[in-house]
């Protein structure tokens, strides 16, 4: 973990990008206070940077002093991994790994963290009409195949993953706090939105051990808590399609999650086809239209599962972009048509903390 203390200085953009993850979102924090600003009195700008989840976790704070500024981004970290430990679908032995190998029917007792994040999954799946759903393990699980052998899965193996995924398959019970696979064969992928929630609790942590003034970037997915001092907000650079992709904004805001989608960097091409990461669970194979989608919302957990679902209701043309993202989430939608040519759409509502017009 590295600690940068640069008063005064203005952070240069980061485009994010580390062990081999697809990343599009760059960032760049606003000048720390200038001196004299009461509200910034006494607090300097740090960054921190730790590896977690597949990405670089980078910490920008404002704290009285480095050991203040440590000590708070060292819980924050070590939260993000005990979120990790439970849902990582890359460690054998992490809860969601240990559920999948119960037998179908068996209630199986599960920690608070999971099942708050399983019931706030579904609730965005019943939002997005289906178009977010965790239950996909199986078919995510053909897609890595296929990007390894650069060969689709057979119209068998698709039917057996499909079969063993739904959420009309998924039983919560929040009276014994378990989870019931109602199929069997069935596994969870958080993919979708672990990052947002790992982000959101690493920020609680700081605000709970006085530090409001900070932001948690998780890749592409960024919880911003209060502006840097003297400032309206925190400026995100957007980069849709990558650093190289084109269709790059900038915006202002603070206390929202940030998200960007889409199939940048993680993706597999067979036969002319460009098979994005993100999977329709209608056609249960990766999206092939090129969008790209970023969320603005009320806390990274939303952005991030509704970027990943703006996504798939866009590729698919379908409604319902707007009736997901209720009355505070914005979503801007990137299309890009074979000459390269990038369009825009916006859609739903923007929320109070951001200050651009979007
Ligand atoms: P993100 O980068 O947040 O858009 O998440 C993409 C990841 O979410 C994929 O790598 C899968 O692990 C998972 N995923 C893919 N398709 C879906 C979907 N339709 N709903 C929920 N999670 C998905
Ligand atoms: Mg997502």
């Amino acid at each position: 973990m590295r600690v940068h203390s640069r008063p005064g200085a203005t952070l240069r953009p980061l485009a994010i990008a580390a062990g081999g993850s697809w990343l599009f979102a760059a960032l760049a924090a606003l000048r720390a206070a200038a001196p004299g600003d009461s509200a910034a009195a006494g607090l300097e700008r740090y960054e921190l940077v730790a590896p977690h989840m597949g990405t670089l976790f980078r910490i920008v704070l404002f704290a009285p002093d480095a050991a203040e500024a440590k000590a708070a981004a060292t819980a924050a970290f070590a939260r993000v991994g005990a979120l990790n430990r439970i849902m990582s679908d890359y460690d054998a032995d992490s809860e969601v790994m240990r559920l999948g190998r119960r037998p179908a029917g068996t209630a199986v007792p599960v920690s608070a963290e999971l099942f708050d994040l399983l019931q706030r999954s579904q609730e965005i799946a019943v939002a997005t009409e289906g178009a977010f759903d965790v239950t996909l393990g199986p078919v995510v699980r053909l897609w890595r195949e296929a990007r390894r052998t650069h060969r689709l899965p057979s119209e068998d193996e698709v039917r057996v993953a499909r079969r063993a995924s739904g959420q009309a398959n998924l039983c919560l019970n929040p009276a014994d706090r378990t989870v019931t696979f109602l199929a069997r064969g069935m596994q969870l992928d958080l993919g979708g939105i672990a990052k947002g929630y790992a982000a959101d609790a690493a920020l609680q942590e700081l605000v709970r051990r006085g530090l409001p003034h900070a932001m948690v970037a998780a890749g592409g997915d960024l919880a911003l808590g209060a502006a840097p001092p003297g400032r309206p907000g925190w400026k995100i650079e957007i980069t849709p399609f990558g650093s190289a992709g084109g269709g790059a904004l900038s915006l202002v805001a603070a206390n929202v999650g940030i998200s960007t989608s889409g199939d940048a960097e993680q993706f597999v091409d067979i036969a002319g086809g460009r098979y994005s990461h993100i999977i329709d669970p209608v056609t249960a194979l990766g999206l092939t239209t090129p969008v790209a989608a970023t969320v603005i919302a009320p806390s990274a957990t939303l952005s991030d599962s509704l970027a990943t679902a703006c996504c798939v209701l866009a590729a698919g043309a379908r409604q319902g972009i707007a009736r997901c993202l209720g009355n505070s989430a914005r979503a801007l939608v990137f299309r890009r048509d074979e000459s390269g040519r990038i369009t825009r759409e916006v859609h739903g509502s923007s929320p109070p903390g951001l200050h651009s017009n979007l």
